[in-house]
Protein backbone atom coordinates (compact mmCIF):
# COMPACT_ATOMS: atom_id res chain seq x y z
CA UNK A 1 0.00 0.00 0.00
CA UNK A 2 0.82 3.41 -0.08
CA UNK A 3 0.48 5.23 3.06
CA UNK A 4 0.44 9.48 2.45
CA UNK A 5 1.84 11.50 5.03
CA UNK A 6 0.46 14.78 4.41
CA UNK A 7 -2.03 17.76 4.17
CA UNK A 8 -5.69 18.31 3.58
CA UNK A 9 -7.31 21.56 2.69
CA UNK A 10 -10.49 23.27 1.51
CA UNK A 11 -9.98 25.44 -1.47
CA UNK A 12 -12.73 28.07 -1.56
CA UNK A 13 -12.52 29.82 -5.18
CA UNK A 14 -14.48 32.71 -6.18
CA UNK A 15 -14.35 33.77 -9.87
CA UNK A 16 -15.08 37.62 -10.99
CA UNK A 17 -13.85 39.79 -13.46
CA UNK A 18 -11.04 41.66 -11.33
CA UNK A 19 -9.87 41.62 -8.21
CA UNK A 20 -11.43 44.02 -5.26
CA UNK A 21 -9.19 46.38 -4.02
CA UNK A 22 -9.45 46.51 -0.47
CA UNK A 23 -12.39 47.59 1.53
CA UNK A 24 -14.08 46.89 -1.77
CA UNK A 25 -17.26 44.41 -2.23
CA UNK A 26 -17.21 43.48 -5.78
CA UNK A 27 -20.05 40.98 -7.23
CA UNK A 28 -18.57 37.93 -8.85
CA UNK A 29 -20.11 34.94 -11.62
CA UNK A 30 -18.60 31.66 -9.99
CA UNK A 31 -17.90 29.71 -6.87
CA UNK A 32 -16.26 26.65 -6.74
CA UNK A 33 -15.37 24.81 -2.84
CA UNK A 34 -12.77 21.87 -3.35
CA UNK A 35 -10.58 19.54 -1.92
CA UNK A 36 -7.07 20.31 -1.82
CA UNK A 37 -3.87 20.27 -0.13
CA UNK A 38 -0.66 18.40 -1.56
CA UNK A 39 -1.51 15.70 0.96
CA UNK A 40 -5.03 14.89 -0.42
CA UNK A 41 -4.07 15.40 -3.82
CA UNK A 42 -1.40 12.71 -3.94
CA UNK A 43 -3.93 10.41 -2.55
CA UNK A 44 -6.38 11.04 -4.86
CA UNK A 45 -4.12 10.63 -7.53
CA UNK A 46 -2.86 7.57 -6.42
CA UNK A 47 -5.98 5.91 -5.47
CA UNK A 48 -7.71 6.50 -8.90
CA UNK A 49 -4.85 4.76 -10.31
CA UNK A 50 -5.44 2.05 -8.27
CA UNK A 51 -3.08 1.86 -5.45
CA UNK A 52 -4.60 0.88 -1.95
CA UNK A 53 -3.87 4.18 0.42
CA UNK A 54 -3.71 5.22 3.31
CA UNK A 55 -3.77 8.82 5.00
CA UNK A 56 -1.87 10.07 7.76
CA UNK A 57 -3.04 13.68 8.94
CA UNK A 58 -4.31 15.59 11.53
CA UNK A 59 -7.70 17.10 10.59
CA UNK A 60 -9.52 19.74 12.42
CA UNK A 61 -13.29 19.23 12.41
CA UNK A 62 -14.69 22.80 12.93
CA UNK A 63 -15.29 23.73 9.74
CA UNK A 64 -15.48 21.82 6.14
CA UNK A 65 -12.83 19.11 8.16
CA UNK A 66 -15.66 16.01 8.34
CA UNK A 67 -16.44 16.40 4.17
CA UNK A 68 -12.43 16.56 3.39
CA UNK A 69 -12.31 13.29 5.19
CA UNK A 70 -15.15 12.02 3.73
CA UNK A 71 -13.86 13.40 0.38
CA UNK A 72 -11.08 10.82 0.39
CA UNK A 73 -13.53 8.03 1.89
CA UNK A 74 -15.11 7.98 -1.28
CA UNK A 75 -11.81 7.67 -3.37
CA UNK A 76 -11.45 4.33 -1.05
CA UNK A 77 -8.78 5.85 0.42
CA UNK A 78 -8.25 4.53 4.77
CA UNK A 79 -8.78 7.15 6.50
CA UNK A 80 -7.81 5.36 10.21
CA UNK A 81 -4.26 6.98 10.58
CA UNK A 82 -5.43 10.80 10.48
CA UNK A 83 -6.14 12.13 14.22
CA UNK A 84 -9.60 13.99 14.63
CA UNK A 85 -9.28 17.18 16.02
CA UNK A 86 -13.05 18.99 17.12
CA UNK A 87 -11.26 21.96 18.26
CA UNK A 88 -9.22 22.80 15.09
CA UNK A 89 -10.07 24.18 11.62
CA UNK A 90 -8.94 22.01 8.64
CA UNK A 91 -6.22 23.63 6.54
CA UNK A 92 -8.50 26.43 4.29
CA UNK A 93 -7.54 28.36 0.89
CA UNK A 94 -9.20 31.46 0.10
CA UNK A 95 -8.47 31.78 -3.25
CA UNK A 96 -9.92 34.80 -5.23
CA UNK A 97 -9.16 34.68 -9.27
CA UNK A 98 -9.74 37.46 -11.78
CA UNK A 99 -11.39 36.28 -14.91
CA UNK A 100 -9.76 39.07 -17.03
CA UNK A 101 -6.10 38.60 -16.93
CA UNK A 102 -6.11 35.45 -14.72
CA UNK A 103 -4.34 37.24 -11.20
CA UNK A 104 -5.28 35.62 -8.32
CA UNK A 105 -5.27 36.34 -4.53
CA UNK A 106 -5.11 33.65 -1.74
CA UNK A 107 -5.43 33.50 1.88
CA UNK A 108 -4.45 29.82 2.85
CA UNK A 109 -5.23 29.13 7.04
CA UNK A 110 -3.16 26.20 7.41
CA UNK A 111 -4.99 25.12 10.29
CA UNK A 112 -4.44 21.52 11.74
CA UNK A 113 -1.97 20.87 8.96
CA UNK A 114 0.45 22.73 11.05
CA UNK A 115 -0.30 20.76 14.18
CA UNK A 116 0.40 17.19 12.85
CA UNK A 117 2.92 15.94 15.17
CA UNK A 118 6.06 12.61 15.50
CA UNK A 119 2.95 11.47 18.05
CA UNK A 120 0.08 11.47 15.48
CA UNK A 121 2.87 9.88 13.50
CA UNK A 122 3.89 6.97 16.13
CA UNK A 123 -0.11 6.77 16.26
CA UNK A 124 0.12 5.16 12.70
CA UNK A 125 2.80 3.11 13.12
CA UNK A 126 1.19 -0.19 11.64
CA UNK A 127 0.06 1.64 8.63
CA UNK A 128 3.77 2.77 8.49
CA UNK A 129 5.27 -0.69 8.54
CA UNK A 130 2.84 -2.12 6.47
CA UNK A 131 2.94 0.22 3.75
CA UNK A 132 5.27 -0.62 0.27
CA UNK A 133 5.63 3.38 -0.31
CA UNK A 134 5.27 6.41 2.31
CA UNK A 135 5.07 9.86 0.77
CA UNK A 136 5.00 13.22 2.45
CA UNK A 137 4.98 16.97 1.25
CA UNK A 138 6.59 20.22 3.14
CA UNK A 139 2.88 21.05 3.90
CA UNK A 140 2.85 19.70 7.44
CA UNK A 141 5.72 20.16 9.91
CA UNK A 142 9.26 18.28 9.35
CA UNK A 143 9.33 16.21 12.71
CA UNK A 144 6.14 14.84 11.53
CA UNK A 145 7.68 13.69 8.43
CA UNK A 146 11.21 12.72 10.00
CA UNK A 147 9.02 10.40 12.28
CA UNK A 148 7.02 8.70 9.63
CA UNK A 149 10.10 8.38 7.17
CA UNK A 150 12.79 6.85 10.32
CA UNK A 151 9.56 4.92 10.98
CA UNK A 152 9.63 3.32 7.35
CA UNK A 153 13.28 3.05 6.79
CA UNK A 154 13.17 0.61 10.08
CA UNK A 155 10.72 -1.47 8.47
CA UNK A 156 12.43 -1.49 5.39
CA UNK A 157 9.68 0.82 3.34
CA UNK A 158 10.30 3.42 0.26
CA UNK A 159 10.25 6.74 1.16
CA UNK A 160 9.35 9.57 -1.22
CA UNK A 161 9.99 13.11 -0.16
CA UNK A 162 8.03 15.58 -2.37
CA UNK A 163 9.93 19.16 -1.14
CA UNK A 164 7.11 21.30 -2.11
CA UNK A 165 6.39 24.21 -1.13
CA UNK A 166 9.84 24.89 -1.42
CA UNK A 167 11.50 25.33 2.34
CA UNK A 168 14.67 23.98 3.93
CA UNK A 169 15.12 20.50 4.42
CA UNK A 170 17.69 19.31 6.55
CA UNK A 171 20.32 16.78 5.53
CA UNK A 172 19.13 14.21 8.41
CA UNK A 173 15.48 14.75 6.85
CA UNK A 174 17.01 13.79 2.77
CA UNK A 175 19.12 11.36 4.16
CA UNK A 176 16.13 9.11 5.16
CA UNK A 177 14.76 9.99 1.76
CA UNK A 178 14.79 7.01 -0.91
CA UNK A 179 13.34 9.75 -3.20
CA UNK A 180 13.43 13.44 -3.28
CA UNK A 181 10.87 14.64 -6.19
CA UNK A 182 10.78 18.41 -6.84
CA UNK A 183 9.73 20.79 -10.11
CA UNK A 184 12.63 22.86 -11.85
CA UNK A 185 11.94 25.90 -9.36
CA UNK A 186 12.68 23.61 -5.96
CA UNK A 187 14.82 22.28 -7.38
CA UNK A 188 16.80 25.57 -7.71
CA UNK A 189 15.40 27.20 -4.48
CA UNK A 190 16.65 24.52 -2.83
CA UNK A 191 20.42 24.07 -4.52
CA UNK A 192 21.27 27.30 -5.64
CA UNK A 193 21.78 25.86 -8.68
CA UNK A 194 19.29 27.24 -11.63
CA UNK A 195 20.09 24.45 -13.91
CA UNK A 196 18.08 21.52 -13.44
CA UNK A 197 20.97 18.59 -13.46
CA UNK A 198 23.51 20.75 -11.63
CA UNK A 199 20.54 21.24 -9.47
CA UNK A 200 19.84 17.45 -8.94
CA UNK A 201 23.69 16.21 -8.38
CA UNK A 202 24.21 19.27 -6.26
CA UNK A 203 20.64 17.74 -3.84
CA UNK A 204 21.77 13.69 -4.05
CA UNK A 205 24.81 14.66 -2.31
CA UNK A 206 22.82 15.72 0.69
CA UNK A 207 21.63 11.54 1.07
CA UNK A 208 18.52 10.73 -0.77
CA UNK A 209 18.94 7.93 -3.11
CA UNK A 210 17.86 9.38 -5.87
CA UNK A 211 16.86 12.38 -7.37
CA UNK A 212 13.59 13.18 -10.00
CA UNK A 213 12.96 16.81 -10.93
CA UNK A 214 9.74 16.88 -12.94
CA UNK A 215 10.19 19.72 -15.86
CA UNK A 216 6.70 20.66 -16.74
CA UNK A 217 6.12 19.75 -20.40
CA UNK A 218 9.94 18.75 -20.72
CA UNK A 219 9.08 15.83 -19.01
CA UNK A 220 11.50 14.55 -15.81
CA UNK A 221 14.90 14.58 -15.23
CA UNK A 222 15.97 11.28 -13.01
CA UNK A 223 19.80 11.18 -11.17
CA UNK A 224 21.03 8.81 -9.53
CA UNK A 225 24.61 7.85 -8.14
CA UNK A 226 24.89 5.55 -11.55
CA UNK A 227 24.09 8.93 -13.80
CA UNK A 228 21.16 10.91 -15.02
CA UNK A 229 18.21 10.12 -17.74
CA UNK A 230 15.64 12.15 -18.85
CA UNK A 231 12.15 11.09 -19.46
CA UNK A 232 10.35 12.93 -22.09
CA UNK A 233 6.18 13.62 -21.46
CA UNK A 234 3.83 12.77 -23.33
CA UNK A 235 2.58 15.61 -26.07
CA UNK A 236 -0.53 16.77 -24.95
CA UNK A 237 -2.69 20.13 -25.20
CA UNK A 238 -2.27 21.74 -21.69
CA UNK A 239 -5.53 23.27 -20.54
CA UNK A 240 -4.66 23.37 -16.76
CA UNK A 241 -1.53 22.17 -15.04
CA UNK A 242 -2.37 23.01 -11.33
CA UNK A 243 -1.91 19.76 -9.84
CA UNK A 244 0.66 18.55 -12.32
CA UNK A 245 2.92 17.24 -9.77
CA UNK A 246 0.74 16.02 -7.19
CA UNK A 247 -0.85 13.76 -9.65
CA UNK A 248 2.99 12.65 -11.10
CA UNK A 249 4.15 12.23 -7.45
CA UNK A 250 0.78 10.11 -6.72
CA UNK A 251 1.49 7.82 -10.40
CA UNK A 252 4.71 7.71 -9.02
CA UNK A 253 4.40 6.09 -5.90
CA UNK A 254 1.56 3.87 -6.80
CA UNK A 255 4.52 2.29 -9.48
CA UNK A 256 7.00 1.71 -7.04
CA UNK A 257 4.25 -0.12 -4.53
CA UNK A 258 3.46 -2.65 -7.67
CA UNK A 259 7.13 -3.17 -7.86
CA UNK A 260 8.01 -1.27 -10.95
CA UNK A 261 11.52 -0.37 -11.56
CA UNK A 262 12.41 3.76 -10.82
CA UNK A 263 11.75 4.46 -14.59
CA UNK A 264 8.90 2.50 -15.11
CA UNK A 265 7.16 4.25 -12.12
CA UNK A 266 8.20 7.67 -13.38
CA UNK A 267 6.86 6.95 -16.75
CA UNK A 268 3.37 5.77 -15.14
CA UNK A 269 3.62 8.86 -12.90
CA UNK A 270 3.78 11.23 -16.12
CA UNK A 271 0.95 9.60 -18.02
CA UNK A 272 -1.17 10.26 -15.50
CA UNK A 273 -0.02 14.06 -15.07
CA UNK A 274 -0.10 14.23 -18.73
CA UNK A 275 -4.06 13.11 -18.77
CA UNK A 276 -4.62 15.93 -15.58
CA UNK A 277 -3.31 18.79 -17.17
CA UNK A 278 -5.20 18.27 -20.92
CA UNK A 279 -8.01 18.55 -18.19
CA UNK A 280 -9.31 21.20 -16.09
CA UNK A 281 -9.75 21.10 -12.09
CA UNK A 282 -7.32 19.49 -9.91
CA UNK A 283 -8.76 16.19 -8.36
CA UNK A 284 -11.16 16.42 -10.68
CA UNK A 285 -9.23 16.19 -13.59
CA UNK A 286 -6.99 13.05 -12.05
CA UNK A 287 -7.02 10.27 -14.41
CA UNK A 288 -8.66 6.56 -13.32
CA UNK A 289 -6.14 3.44 -14.42
CA UNK A 290 -8.26 2.62 -17.49
CA UNK A 291 -8.48 5.98 -19.09
CA UNK A 292 -3.96 5.62 -19.18
CA UNK A 293 -3.32 4.43 -22.91
P1 LIG B 1 4.52 21.26 -10.80
O1 LIG B 1 3.06 21.02 -10.97
O2 LIG B 1 5.02 20.88 -9.46
O3 LIG B 1 4.99 22.62 -11.22
P2 LIG B 1 5.58 20.25 -13.33
O4 LIG B 1 4.98 21.42 -14.01
O5 LIG B 1 7.04 20.03 -13.50
O6 LIG B 1 5.25 20.21 -11.78
O7 LIG B 1 4.79 18.96 -13.87
C1 LIG B 1 4.89 17.69 -13.27
C2 LIG B 1 4.78 16.63 -14.34
O8 LIG B 1 3.54 16.77 -15.01
C3 LIG B 1 5.85 16.70 -15.42
O9 LIG B 1 7.01 15.99 -15.07
C4 LIG B 1 5.12 16.09 -16.61
O10 LIG B 1 5.20 14.68 -16.56
C5 LIG B 1 3.68 16.51 -16.39
N1 LIG B 1 3.37 17.72 -17.15
C6 LIG B 1 3.31 18.99 -16.70
N2 LIG B 1 3.01 19.86 -17.68
C7 LIG B 1 2.85 19.11 -18.80
C8 LIG B 1 2.52 19.40 -20.16
N3 LIG B 1 2.29 20.66 -20.58
N4 LIG B 1 2.45 18.36 -21.04
C9 LIG B 1 2.67 17.08 -20.63
N5 LIG B 1 2.97 16.75 -19.36
C10 LIG B 1 3.07 17.74 -18.46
Amino acid sequence: SVVIVGSLNMDMVSHSTRLPAPGETLVGHDFVMAPGGKGGNQAVAAARLGASVAFVSRVGTRQHGKALLQALRDEGIDTSGSTVDAAALPGIAVIMVASVGGENSIVYVPGSNAELSPADVQASRALLHAAKVVVAQLEVPMPAIAEAFALARAAGVTTVLNAAPALAVSDELLALSDWLVVNETEAEQMSGEPDPLAAAQALLKRGPKQVLVTLGAQGALLVTNEGSQTVAAAAVKAVDTVGAGDTFVGGLATGLAEGMSAIAAVRLGQSAAAIAVSRSGVQSAMPRRADLA
